[in-house]
């Protein structure tokens, strides 16, 4: 058996994580030098581009979205 090893890899989001925006479930991290923010998928893309230029990382989780098979209105 090998050494046990730590996940370093960041936390995944939960239904308690809402977007800042507009209170939806959030699937998108992002860490900023001042703190962090959080976004549902549709925000997240809206504002992709900002976030790109002061972001120091993304955590996108949006694949999950495929996943639960839950249509979203627009
Ligand atoms: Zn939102």
């Amino acid at each position: 058996m090998g050494p046990v090893t730590t996940a370093t890899e960041a936390p995944t989001m939960t239904a308690q994580d809402r977007c800042d925006a507009c209170g939806a479930q959030a699937y998108v991290r992002v860490q900023l030098e001042a703190g962090e923010l959080l976004f549902c998928a549709h925000h997240a893309r809206r504002h992709s581009e900002a976030l790109q230029k002061v972001a120091t990382d993304i955590h996108d989780e949006t694949e999950r979205l495929h996943a639960e098979e839950r249509p979203t209105e627009d």
